[in-house]
């Protein structure tokens, strides 16, 4: 009997479901009411299964823990599932759990990436070491909501009240284009390879520069950071080899620290290029990120590796598939 690929009805759920029945499994969407008459709409997608809301989820874990199911995470499946909840969860998992913590928590996130010899950019502990433009990053905050840029410590000054008892760090402002890019990590055969990479399209932040800076003099409008969309873009050739390092280091020492299995499959670097040509990293995600939505149909990159259609929801499940056949679902599943 066939595995079924399952995943929450959100975020990348249409890429992964249409790889996974490309490579020949059955496919399960978690749905709630408002989605499930999308997911259904598509003929790729076997079964759909209708919670209340996606917080539910645990709800539906007993009975999905008794089939063959294969569930394969996105970053909507890990907001709406705790950390506790995932460790519960005995339903055979892609990816590597013990990851998760140190994803999670900012500061041990900052350990790995600087272990990996990755560039960061400043920390400041309070408003009055600040030398430099800085981001402001609530706890909690999403998609970019809720982020603040300041000019400098007189700027934090005067808008101390704003953050007071709110929990925030206080970090470097990178000027630069942000490059987000998709990694896969093959646990079977030890190689990496870069799927594709976007750029996001943020509001206001990436209006400003269409009003010139005089104009804006006066206006009042300070930058967001809320995402509306994802850019296809394709670095510089000359830059590719340092993305693919910097893939290479953060899964050797996810290797070290995370257990040996480490980091495997999907994740994505999210990276700020300054003139300079340097990467400061903003955050790793360790797993499919929703910029890959943008090839579905595969990229200039993934068309490097393969000579079909490769997303990188259609990549995750032809590791399964090449797990399967080699005997060692073990290696990749958690
Ligand atoms: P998501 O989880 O959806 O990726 P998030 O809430 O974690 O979003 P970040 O990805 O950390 O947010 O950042 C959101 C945006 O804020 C970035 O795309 C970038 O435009 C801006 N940003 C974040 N950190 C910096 C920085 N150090 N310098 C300049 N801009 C930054």
């Amino acid at each position: 009997e066939m595995y079924t690929i399952a995943t929450l009805g959100s975020h990348s759920a249409l890429q992964i479901l249409k790889g996974a029945h490309d490579e020949g499994f059955k496919t399960l969407a978690i749905a709630n009411r408002e989605t499930e008459r999308l997911y259904r709409s598509f003929a790729f997608v076997d079964e759909v299964i209708t919670i209340d809301k996606y917080s539910d989820f645990m709800l539906l874990v007993p009975e999905l823990e008794k089939r063959k199911i294969i569930i394969v995470p996105h970053g909507s499946f890990v907001a709406y599932l705790s950390l506790e909840d995932h460790k519960k969860m005995r339903i055979p998992y892609f990816g590597n759990k013990a990851v998760l913590d140190w994803e999670a928590s900012r500061e041990l996130q900052r350990d790995w990436l600087l272990r990996a010899g990755l560039k960061l950019p400043r920390q400041f502990k309070t408003g009055a070491e600040i030398d430099r433009p800085v981001i402001v990053k609530l706890y909690g905050a999403q998609g970019g909501k809720g982020y603040m840029f300041l000019r400098d410590a007189m700027d934090f000054e005067e808008r101390a009240s704003l953050l007071a008892r709110q929990n925030y760090i206080l970090q470097e402002y990178i000027i630069g284009v942000p490059l987000y890019i998709h990694y896969f990590y093959s646990s079977l055969t030890g190689k990496l390879e870069i799927m594709s990479m976007d750029r996001r399209y943020e509001t206001n932040v990436d209006s400003l520069g269409r009003i010139p800076s005089q104009a804006q003099a006066g206006m009042d409008v300070d930058p967001s950071y809320v995402v509306v969309g994802n850019q296809p873009i394709s670095l510089r050739e000359s830059m590719l080899a340092e993305a693919y390092r910097m893939g290479e280091d953060v899964v050797r020492v996810s290797q070290e620290i995370c257990g040996p299995k480490g980091l495997f499959g999907a994740f994505c670097i999210e990276t700020i290029i300054t003139p300079d040509t340097n990467f400061y990293i903003m955050e790793i995600s360790a797993r499919i990120v929703a910029g890959t939505n943008l090839f579905i149909d595969g990229s200039p990159y993934s068309y490097l590796n393969y000579s079909e259609p490769m997303s990188t929801g259609r990549r995750i499940a032809r590791e399964i598939k090449n797990a399967l056949l080699s005997n060692s679902l073990d290696t990749i599943l958690d």
